[in-house]
């Protein structure tokens, strides 16, 4: 079994992912590169980046979603 790899999230690196990265990222959001993440790492990812991003930039990320 080579599967050893494919569980590892993107994120913080650590086994156990299971959830396929969202396609749409704020523009600081990190990319994570691997097949799955951990929700909560995503979640917790998604909330940093949506902290960084405000004003004009916020509002085009939101009206383009
Ligand atoms: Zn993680």
């Amino acid at each position: 079994m080579t599967n050893d790899e494919e569980d590892i999230c993107g994120l913080c690196g650590l086994p156990g992912a299971d959830k396929i990265p969202h396609p749409i990222r704020w523009p600081d959001e990190q990319s994570p590169g691997t097949t799955y993440v951990h929700a909560e790492c995503e979640r917790e990812e998604c909330a940093r980046a949506s902290n960084l991003c405000k004003g004009e930039a916020r509002r085009k990320f939101l009206a383009w979603c």
